[in-house]
């Protein structure tokens, strides 16, 4: 069977969640294999989780030049892989340097790239949201096999068992590809939330709650549910919570299993960023707010009553 490389994504020794969802959706083009790049050592504590995943082999090219060079090397090295197992295609997950080094491995192999696929099937062709969601369109790249970046949460991880046999690449870096250092790091603080743009689960807040204290109420409703916190333009733009918490347009692109829209009317600039949730729930006093034409569930009420019940609700469920 023809194999479909997948980039790995780690943190702290862990598979990311948004690789394991890749090795599920590859199992549709072939069989998955596993692309490790990353400083020595990295591998060795990712191997179980590849396997579990479906994983028939995992190459490793592994060099302490990839923590300290930017994009460029991870692109010379997926592409080096990329010309050994002449795959049916390449899936990376859809984060900002992800897209880069998708676009400059495609360049480099004289592929096709296809950006924030939201599915993907067999004949190597990707199913993307376009025009703030207004319009899906199905595309395929004219030449080469696709490279393509798929969005976060488009497919539930879905455990099979696989070889994971180990590639050993050695990978020879060409001084452009060194050409830009990275200098410093500097982590941002993060809650024991998880990140907006992969979360299963997201609760968002928006104008509704009146003002920044009441944001806590989303908070609540968000923590019971192990959820990442969200927000509309208006909130953002009031002060009552930072830009990174923005969904739609201008903001993060969400697309979670669960997306609760809590006092936002759902204005298309919204919606572009959250429409395609797997369940939207919307919470809205107002019967006629357009959230509801996207709702697959929606309570018509105010939410200072219907949100702290539902966090109750679901403190006892959860016992
Ligand atoms: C170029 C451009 C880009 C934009 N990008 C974005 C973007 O990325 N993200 C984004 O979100 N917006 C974006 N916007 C703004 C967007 O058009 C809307 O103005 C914004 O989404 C409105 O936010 P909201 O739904 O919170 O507020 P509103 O539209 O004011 O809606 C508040 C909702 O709360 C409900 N409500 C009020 N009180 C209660 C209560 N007690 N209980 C229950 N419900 C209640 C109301 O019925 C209402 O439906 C953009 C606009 C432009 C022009």
């Amino acid at each position: 069977m023809t194999e479909v490389l997948v980039l790995v994504d780690s943190a702290d020794g862990t598979v990311k969640k948004a690789t394991l969802e890749l090795l599920t959706a590859a199992r549709a083009l072939g069989e998955p294999s596993a692309v490790v790049i990353g400083a020595p050592g990295t591998a060795a504590a990712l191997k179980g989780q590849l396997a579990e995943y479906g994983a028939a082999k995992v190459y490793v090219a592994e060099s302490d030049d990839f923590a300290g060079f930017s994009v460029a090397p991870k692109a010379e090295a997926l592409a080096q892989v990329a010309g050994q197992a002449s795959p049916a295609a390449i899936l990376v997950s859809s984060t900002p340097e992800n897209k880069e080094v998708a676009a400059r491995t495609a360049l480099k192999i004289g592929s096709g790239l296809l950006t924030d696929a939201i599915g993907v099937d067999a004949s190597g062709s990707a199913t993307q949201s376009i025009f703030g969601g207004a319009i899906t369109v199905q595309s395929k790249v004219a030449k080469g096999a696709p490279v393509i970046t798929v969005r976060p949460n488009s497919f539930a991880p879905e455990a099979a068992s696989g070889a994971a046999e180990e590639v050993a690449v050695s990978v020879a870096l060409s001084d452009a590809a060194k050409g830009a250092k990275v200098v410093d790091n500097v982590v941002e603080e993060k809650g024991s939330r998880p990140a907006l743009s992969d979360a299963s689960v997201v609760v968002s807040g928006g104008r509704g709650i009146g003002n920044a204290d009441n944001f806590t109420i989303i908070e609540k409703l968000a923590d019971s549910l192990g959820a990442a916190v969200g927000a509309s333009r208006a909130v953002v733009d009031a002060g009552w919570v930072p830009h990174t918490m923005q969904v739609g347009q201008t903001g993060v692109t969400v697309s979670p299993q669960l997306y609760i829209a809590v006092g936002i009317s759902g204005a298309i600039q919204h919606r572009a960023g959250m429409q395609t949730s797997k369940t939207i729930v919307a919470i809205n006093k107002d019967p006629e707010a357009p959230i509801f034409e996207l709702a697959d569930f929606g309570v018509v009420g105010d939410l200072f009553q219907v949100a702290p019940q539902l966090t109750e609700e679901i403190g006892k469920r959860k016992g």
